[in-house]
């Protein structure tokens, strides 16, 4: 048997009580300085100190040596108020709560007036002050009021505002608070060394978190934790199971699967959730507080560990790792959508369905709304830095290569496809569907028939949105260069992006002139420093007069790896590289048609063994398209209008001759311009760019 270690720890000076500095200062100052008031109303939550610093400041007064702010722990009062000690007739406690009534609040008043028996003040402790009855209160006025010299009272509540005012008035009020969480795990930390206890990394702060700020509670939890813990000590795994809280790999596995926008990873989470037993409330919850971490990481990279404290090092690396792959914006969202579920999961029937349709609200890029795009450019961003390195791929094959952009080409690029041909209403639906359709991927068949044409389209290489993003970036890059070389600026500032193949850039200079100087001096390593200044895109950057890329032997050898289709039209001149829609949807297009007509999305799948997320996501945009329409209702209608305009303006004039060529894609080559641009101008701005022109 063994007392509680928040008996065995109760502080016995002011010194010793944790977090209260804020009254137990002034409160040692006032004993110091002889101030001392006839009443006090000490208020806070349970279990942070009240009745405690009570004790302590009628320990303080009886002292012989007192009153002092340090009493002196030999005197009979000390003693017997020590910790542990039998305590001393001359401080009384009531607690209100069983005698609270209107007769004793009267006896009260009658044994006040005796004098103290041994010490120097007679002192009443009335704890949970709030349950004296308004009658009580009433009979204790007069001598609350002008107490004989030697009584004092000491109110103790977590309720002040039921003290009537009329005491209230007549005491020094000192409000308790809860102990910050880093304080508390520190005296924690300092208790389990005294104990002699081992505790494994991340307990504390489970702890900490359990306890809620309440001293007294943190301390029950942790005794509990040091009963049932084995000669290792308190393991992590223990007290995560012992106090309901998620484990941290779970969160890790959600948080990486939610970055990842991997929804077979995030639901078969959940079902583990739900099947070990864990209440889905909970698991939110956690999982929300996961999230913040991730913000405040997100945002100070370096000192998160001043700010997360107790999280152990190895944890805090697999935050910022999480963090950086998430994007700040992307969080705040996330978080938010998060935060709102926790609200409605409150008393839901169905607690699992929720959690579920949460986690299906998170995977969905942002339909709408600032944070969406915040969202979606963060991707973008990320995208495009990654894409940069891998030339070959991204320009031809790109549909599926796309290396690090799973998620949101394929449904910007998709809708959009949809859009220019007629079907006004299928736009929407591609988006959702992207992020849940993973787990769902072998059921998706049903789905498909009706999309199928859609989807190859979508598979949309990722150089097509390079060029795009690079075209719709130049006036940025223009900008920066204007600060970094103005010839260079004069140049380029109304050039065209005319082609990307990963690792070349070909802008079209107006004046003949003008592209050769260009050629003549450095300016293409400034215009390659200002890209990567901007769009963290790494690659040379040449130019060439007029707006048609010449064919150049560099382009055809990239070309190749794509599709074979796509590249005959392509040779006569880098156009269909350069406008990066051109080739892909070539390729695609010969390709398309068969896989569509012998296998659905499903057989598609397999093929693209290049990433497994992309392609999970490009599949699902079929079978989810209902679920789009819901979330993105009022999206279409701007998508679709955005589209068709921007295709047309430009491309007609260059690519003419070679839609001559390929006469039977035509289709889908519409669609594939679509599919780049639009989604660029959605993701960046929604300005179609006439980049060439401007
Ligand atoms: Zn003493």
């Amino acid at each position: 048997m063994s007392t509680a270690l928040y008996r065995r720890y109760r502080p016995e000076t002011f010194a010793d009580v944790i977090g209260q500095e804020h009254v137990t200062e002034p409160l040692s100052q006032a004993l110091r300085t002889g101030r001392v008031s006839h009443a006090y109303l000490f208020s806070g939550p349970r279990g942070c100190g009240k009745t405690t610093s009570a004790r302590i400041l009628a320990r303080c007064l009886n002292c012989e040596q007192g009153p002092t702010d340090n009493p002196c722990g030999e005197c009979t009062s000390c003693v017997g108020l020590a910790r542990g000690g039998p305590g001393t007739v001359d401080v009384i406690e009531i607690d209100a709560a069983s005698h609270g009534g209107v007769d004793d609040a009267r006896d009260l008043r009658e044994k006040a007036s005796f004098g103290p028996a041994v010490s120097r003040y007679k002192i009443y402790i009335i704890d949970e002050a709030h349950m004296v009855t308004s009658a009580g209160f009433n009979a204790l006025l007069k001598v609350v009021e002008e107490p004989p010299p030697h009584v004092k009272f000491v109110f103790a509540t977590t309720e002040p505002e039921k003290v009537i005012g009329t005491i209230r008035s007549r005491t020094h009020h000192y409000p308790f608070r809860l102990v910050p969480p880093v304080r508390l795990q520190d005296y924690l930390g300092e208790l389990c060394q005294r104990e002699q206890v081992q505790v494994a990394k991340g307990v504390l702060p489970l702890v900490v978190r359990a306890g809620g700020g309440s001293v007294r509670d943190s301390l029950s939890v942790l005794d509990q934790l040091i009963a049932g813990s084995s000669d290792d000590g308190i393991t992590y795994e223990r007290a995560v199971s012992l106090l309901g809280y998620t484990d941290s790999a779970l969160l890790d596995a959600v948080v990486d699967a939610f970055a990842a926008g991997d929804g077979a990873t995030v639901f078969r989470v959940v079902d583990r959730v739900i099947e070990s037993g864990h209440e889905p409330r909970r698991f939110v919850e956690d999982l929300l507080e996961r999230l913040r971490d991730l913000v405040v990481i997100s945002a100070v990279p370096e000192g998160a560990g001043a700010i997360l404290r107790g999280t152990p090092e190895d944890q805090l690396d697999r935050m910022r790792d999480q963090a950086a792959r998430y994007g700040a914006a992307e969080l705040s969202r996330a978080a938010d959508v998060v935060n709102t579920g926790l609200t409605e999961l409150t008393g839901a029937t169905a607690p699992r369905l929720q959690l579920e349709l949460l986690c299906a609200r998170v995977l969905l890029p942002a339909a709408d709304g600032a944070a969406g795009y915040g969202a979606r450019l963060d991707r973008i961003e990320r995208r495009l830095s990654v894409a940069a390195p891998a030339p070959v791929p991204a320009a031809a094959a790109p549909d599926r290569g796309a290396p690090a952009s799973p998620v949101m080409p394929t449904h910007h690029a998709q809708p959009v496809a949809a859009a220019p041909e007629a079907e006004p209403a299928s736009e929407p639906e591609p988006e959702p569907t992207q992020e849940q359709p993973p787990e769902p991927a072998p059921e998706q068949s049903p789905g498909p028939p009706a999309r199928p044409t859609t989807p190859p389209a979508p598979a949309p290489t990722p150089g097509a949105l390079d060029v795009e993003a690079i075209r719709h970036a130049w006036p940025d890059v223009a900008t920066r260069l204007f600060s970094m070389k103005k010839v260079t600026f004069m140049m380029v500032k109304d050039a065209q992006v005319l082609a990307f193949d990963g690792r070349r850039v070909t802008l079209g200079i107006a004046s003949e002139g003008a592209a050769a100087n260009f050629r003549a001096g450095a300016h293409g390593e400034f215009v390659r420093q200002a890209l990567i200044d901007v769009l963290a895109l790494d690659a040379q950057v040449e130019a060439v007069h007029g707006d048609t890329v010449p064919s150049r032997p560099g382009a055809q050898a990239t070309a190749p790896s794509a599709p074979a289709p796509a590249r005959p039209p392509a040779d006569e001149s880098g156009e269909p590289a350069g406008w990066g829609r051109a080739p892909a949807p070539a390729a695609p297009s010969s390709e398309r048609p068969a896989q569509q007509a012998a296998a659905p999305p499903a057989g598609e799948r397999p093929a693209p063994s290049s990433e497994r997320p992309q392609r999970s996501d490009a599949t699902p945009p079929q079978r989810p398209a209902p679920s789009d329409a819901r979330e993105a209702g009022a999206r279409p209608p701007r998508e679709a209008p955005s589209p068709p305009a921007a295709p047309a303006a430009p491309i007609p004039p260059r690519v003419a001759p070679q839609d001559d060529h390929p006469s039977v894609d035509d289709d889908d080559a519409d669609d594939s311009d679509l599919v780049g641009r639009p989604v660029v101008e959605r993701l960046l701005g929604g300005v179609v760019i006439d980049e060439s022109d401007g």
